[in-house]
């Protein structure tokens, strides 16, 4: 799952960036509301982690010009501890979830899942397509029951692919999954990691439609 984080202390947002990816979400951090504004008007994110008190453009302004040009991306809000009105003015504004720091990583990712999975419909329950299952709760994916360890990256690309099921997905968007790791994505990346995924689930799992991108067959959802 990919995530916008927008903090701009330096110390805290390390800590967040580290600790979200421990938790096996794709970060991108940004340090200002101006860069956050453009980002979400050119990227999808999965949810976004708001920040208060920011540079250029602060939280409550980039929250309610998102929600006034109609993008309903899922909002949690950082806010102090005492400061009970930014509560009840970010959740007025349009965030659709609060926490007080200092933040528990642990509660921050369980909330980013819960929003996630209320605006996807299902996003947080099993995937399945054939004998694979994807579990993102536990980044378990299953094949005929058993368990297949998968990198960081090939679990990226087949959520991506199990999300869009019967959809064909271009590289360019695969590539998208692989951004938040914080590298420059190599132009073989995605082949490569696809090449992996057939080998550990299966030749049939993932086709190549050729000269257009990949397709995992199955239900769309
Ligand atoms: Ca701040």
């Amino acid at each position: 799952m990919r995530i916008l984080l927008v903090e701009d202390d330096e110390l805290l947002g390390d800590g967040l960036m580290a600790g979200l990816r421990h938790c096996g979400f794709q970060v991108d951090w940004l340090r200002d509301g101006v860069a956050a504004r453009t980002a979400l008007a050119n990227e999808e994110y999965a949810a976004v982690v708001l920040d208060l008190g920011l540079p250029r453009l602060d939280g409550m302004g980039l929250l309610r010009g998102l929600r006034a040009a109609g993008n309903a991306v899922p909002v949690l809000i950082l806010t102090a501890r005492d400061a009970l009105g930014d509560k009840v003015d970010g959740l007025d504004g349009g965030a659709d979830d609060y926490l007080v720091k200092p933040v528990d990583l642990d509660e921050l990712a369980a909330r980013l899942r819960a929003l996630a999975r209320r605006a996807g419909g299902q996003l947080g329950s099993v995937l399945r397509a054939g004998a694979v299952e994807l579990d993102p709760a536990g980044r378990r994916v299953r094949l005929a029951g058993r368990p297949v360890e998968l990198t960081g990256r090939e679990y990226a690309i087949l959520e991506l692919l199990m999300r869009n099921a019967g959809r064909i997905l271009s590289r360019g968007q695969l590539e998208s999954a692989l951004y938040g790791w914080g590298e420059g994505v190599e132009s073989n990346a995605v082949e490569v990691h696809v090449h992996h995924l057939r080998r550990k689930l299966g030749g049939d799992l993932i086709r190549t439609v050729r000269g257009v991108g990949y397709l995992l067959e199955g239900e769309g959802r």
